[in-house]
């Protein structure tokens, strides 16, 4: 099994949007299993349910975000709001979630799995990302937890994100950030908001 760092393509379900993932590897970013709300309104909003594992868990990929590049088709990368806080990218074309962002600053995209394309190098998800470290918020999930589902989140993983975090930041790898104008700061398309209604809505 292979983990050196590699290129891993990026890409919408129907091709428009494309792009790569550079330096990919289980030791270069944070994978784990998302089961909140939002997350699983998200998959609602794009009417993508096959995003969501049975208990409606997102299989996120935390990496630094100026080594994603948005290749092709940016012109129908949208994003939303459900709070202030998060960024969440997706595509207009066939409505593939892409990820989440914060602000412009902060270093770090969690890449959904819908957007990574594993077909091209013979390797699984797996061997290019690492096998799910936890998982979160299970309190919101919709079922029973997968039998493969990871372990809930040890004391340990805290500060090893942390450290990740600060050290993506001093090395610079969270510029340039594909998803904000780099003189701006203003992101590529304006973040659609929802009303405390249409938000209600998403969730089951
Ligand atoms: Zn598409
Ligand atoms: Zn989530």
């Amino acid at each position: 099994m292979t983990r050196v760092p590699s290129d891993l393509p990026l890409r919408c379900r129907c091709g428009h949007v494309g792009g790569v993932a550079s330096g990919v590897a289980p030791s270069e970013g944070l994978r784990f299993i998302c089961y909140c709300k939002d997350c699983q309104a998200f998959a609602r909003f794009l009417d993508r349910p096959d995003v969501l594992d049975t208990a409606g868990g997102t299989d996120i990929f935390q990496m630094p975000v100026g080594r994603v590049k948005v290749t092709a088709g940016t012109d129908a990368v949208r994003c939303l709001h459900f709070s202030d806080m998060v960024f969440r990218w997706y595509t207009e074309c066939c409505r593939t979630p892409i990820g989440n962002t914060a602000g412009p600053r902060f270093p770090v995209v969690g890449v959904i799995h819908s957007f990574m394309c594993h077909d091209a190098d013979g390797r699984t998800r797996d061997e290019a990302l690492g096998a799910p470290r936890c998982r979160l918020f299970e309190g919101s999930a919709v079922g029973p937890l997968p039998p493969n589902a990871p372990e809930p989140p040890s004391l340990r993983l805290f500060p090893l994100r942390i450290s990740r975090l600060l050290s993506w930041w001093m090395r610079g790898l969270g510029r340039p950030n594909p998803f904000f104008d780099a003189h701006t700061n203003a992101p590529l398309s304006a973040p659609r908001v929802f009303t405390p209604s249409e938000r209600a809505a998403l969730n089951e």
